[in-house]
């Protein structure tokens, strides 16, 4: 292989100081041709190779790496350094490596190879981890129709282009019909309560059109803060009426996502009742850490049960509130969020603004880095590597033999060119090489903070984050954790590789708990100009405001979840596009306490099930974090956030064993015990204690 292509380098981090677009043609190209000749050989060569581990997994892993980690490379720098260049080369080369995966998951030779390794008597003799891989490739294999009788197999192939079409269509038609709307206002008396970036970004907006006046739309930036903050009803309840029935039958028919979800469903369901499942809510739970239907809907109905009193308690005083306060003695679907606002205004008179000093981020990451080192019993130090911006920070952890663990880069800084939010990726993921030595994982940390500003006596000020920047940045190093700290040996399930999908955000959700422990936010806050910490009483306010209007929160996202859990298991399709607003109803008069009128579509812009991969899947939000609520409770039950022993049980049993057996069993090998709702109800302030 050429060393003149740095993207070929795979002797050790990635070579940021030397990569350039120009090389992504030629290393993409020959490691493509490199893996189809691998996986040639180990499937139609003459002589076919031995269905084993060594002879056929091995290999096919080691080779398949190299693409993997360098294209990895690649899309990172397509999110971090997004130039005209990068985005080219970038978006020249996807569809290829996108179809090679493609082939892979279709490619029956392989599938045979795996079916026979797991008859062999070989399979009995690998570790468990070598088993999990070779189950979790048969059920993929599976699940992507590998099994069908070849008569069926066209059919279900255009099953899959079908949905695909419908939900980039589904995508499209909300995206227009958000844009096809605009309020302009012309009375500035109509402004009353808008905060003032979100009245000048309105008129800019007008202008831009040569109009006078302010434009609203349905954009979040723009119609977010309408709902909380206009005083004009009339203002807010034009915008309320135009999001809720975006894509619906009382628009343009072209955009109505209707018929769209209706044939969605059916098609979901023919390709659910193929592969020989009862509906699709099975063939989406079978990779997931819920094991049934029955399983999901029960944990919806229990939490909806507990958190139903606490929701009645939030609307009574919304309702008490508003009467007396605002004038507003019937609460319309539009009055809630303005309403939530003034009152959340009027009992916790702090703003994020008034906090934001406090959190200077040398100190910030200073206590993150303590809080990891207290807790999993590890070192992170500065290190060197080659980088993609002058901004980016490298970090190694060692354990307390001072062998190196694994290393991340931290990537802070909002960029013009870089991808916004915030998220962790893998650079390289451990593995044992074939001498036996380690390959030690490694990071990407992303974030979008802003970066430091001004100085004092000459010297430069530092970066200052928001509490939920700060909750942010503990998140994403959770997820980060997960891959760093693993211990297995295999590249399939290693950190969060096969770690089920509704378990993932275990590790992450639970870091977020420690930016709400008192210790620790001590520690992590130095006031910018007089380096104190933040105070105790703002701190208080802080955590009295988290849990505010909970109960109704939790019981939104429940009867989202409902909806779709039944949508994908209870419902026949046939019922057409009235059957699935009759359905919403239904979960409505179950779980919600507050109807919205009835011409509310909320369906019709549903994305996460109809567009986004979360079809039967939306329950996983309050899954996870009941999951990271009850493993952080074990925590409070030994009374110290640092205590020794449950640090390194978790560490052991739930990071260190990353995706090797299932999320179920390490969850029961931390706890002891199945989950239990309590902790995040209690941590949700819907416990009275
Ligand atoms: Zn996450």
């Amino acid at each position: 292989m050429t060393d003149a292509n740095p993207l070929l380098d795979f002797s050790g981090l990635p070579r940021f100081d030397r990569i350039e677009p120009a090389h992504v043609r030629p290393a993409i190209d020959a490691l493509l041709a490199e893996s189809r000749a691998l996986v040639a050989r180990l499937t139609t060569g003459a002589v076919p190779v031995p269905a084993t581990w060594k002879d056929f997994v091995a290999p096919l892993n080691d080779g398949i790496e190299r693409l993997a980690r360098a294209w990895g490379i690649v899309g990172h720098l397509h999110s971090v350094n997004d130039t005209p260049d990068w985005r080219e080369a970038y978006n020249a080369l996807l569809p290829e490596v996108s179809r090679f995966y493609a082939e892979l998951g279709q490619n029956l030779a392989l599938f045979a190879q795996y079916k026979a390794l797991r008859d062999s008597a070989d399979y009995a003799s690998l570790s468990a981890a070598q088993r999990r891989i070779i189950d979790n490739e048969l059920r993929d294999f599976r699940l992507s129709g590998a099994e069908l009788p070849e008569a069926q197999k066209p059919r279900f192939q255009a099953i899959q282009e079908e949905q695909a079409a419908l939900s980039a269509k589904f995508s499209e038609n909300l995206l227009d019909a958000t844009n096809a709307f605009a309020e302009y206002v012309s009375d500035e008396s109509e402004l009353a309560g808008l905060p003032n970036d979100v009245i000048q970004a309105a008129r800019e907006a007008a202008e831009k059109e040569g109009k006078n006046g302010w434009k609203f739309t349905l954009h979040m930036p723009s119609y977010l803060p309408v709902m909380q903050y206009a005083d004009s009803r009339r203002l807010r309840a034009a915008l309320y009426r135009a999001y809720v029935t975006r894509a619906s039958e009382f628009g343009p028919p072209a955009l109505n996502n209707a018929p769209l979800m209706r044939r969605l469903l059916e098609l979901r369901q023919e390709e659910a009742h193929m592969l020989g499942y009862a509906n699709f809510a099975e063939v989406s739970l079978t990779p997931k850490m819920a094991e049934s239907v029955e399983q999901v809907l029960a944990f919806l109905r229990d939490l909806a049960a507990k958190a139903r009193p606490f929701a009645e308690k939030d609307l009574a005083e919304l309702r008490e509130f508003s009467a007396k306060t605002l004038g507003l003695p019937a609460l319309e679907a539009w009055d809630y969020a303005y309403a939530a606002e003034k009152l959340r205004q009027a009992r916790y008179d702090f703003s994020a603004q008034e906090v934001k000093p406090y959190f200077t981020e040398p100190t910030v990451l200073a206590g993150l880095f303590r809080a990891i080192e207290t807790l999993y019993g590890v070192r992170i130090t500065p290190d060197t590597a080659p980088v993609w911006n002058a901004d980016v920070r490298f970090f190694r952890i060692t354990d307390a033999t001072g062998q190196r663990v694994g290393q991340f880069y931290l990537d802070l800084y909002a960029r013009e060119i870089k991808r916004g939010g915030a998220w962790m990726d893998e650079a390289i993921a451990r593995r044992r090489l074939p001498d036996g030595s380690v390959q030690t994982p490694v990071a990407y940390l992303v974030c979008n903070f802003a970066r430091p500003v001004g100085e004092k006596d000459g010297r430069p000020l530092p970066a200052t984050l928001t509490h939920d920047e700060v909750e942010t940045l503990f998140h994403e190093t959770g997820h980060g954790l997960h891959h760093l700290l693993t211990r297995v040996d295999e590249l399939g399930v290693s950190g969060i590789r096969g770690v089920e999908w509704d378990a993932v955000e275990l590790p992450s959700q639970f870091m977020e708990n420690y930016c709400w422990e008192w210790s620790v936010i001590e520690t992590l806050s130095a006031h910018i100009e007089s380096g104190a910490p933040l105070p105790r009483a703002l701190f208080e306010k802080m955590r009295a405001a988290k849990n505010f209007q909970s109960g109704m929160q939790m019981l939104r996202q429940i009867e989202f979840s409902l909806f779709d859990m039944l949508l994908h298991s209870r419902f026949d399709p046939a019922s057409g596009e009235e059957g699935i607003l009759q359905l919403l109803e239904a979960v409505r008069r179950e779980v919600a306490v507050v109807s919205p009128p009835d011409w509310n579509r909320f369906a019709n812009s549903f994305s996460h099930i109809f567009a986004g991969g979360y079809a039967a899947g939306y329950y996983s939000y309050k899954w996870a974090e009941v999951l990271s609520a009850d493993c952080y409770a074990a925590f409070e039950e030994a009374g110290n956030p640092f205590d020794p022993t449950t640090g390194k049980r978790f560490l052991d049993e739930i990071l260190a064993v990353g995706g090797s057996r299932p999320a179920p069993d390490s969850f029961r090998a931390f706890r002891g015990r199945e989950p239990r709702v309590d902790a995040l109800l209690r941590h949700s302030g819907m416990i009275i204690e």
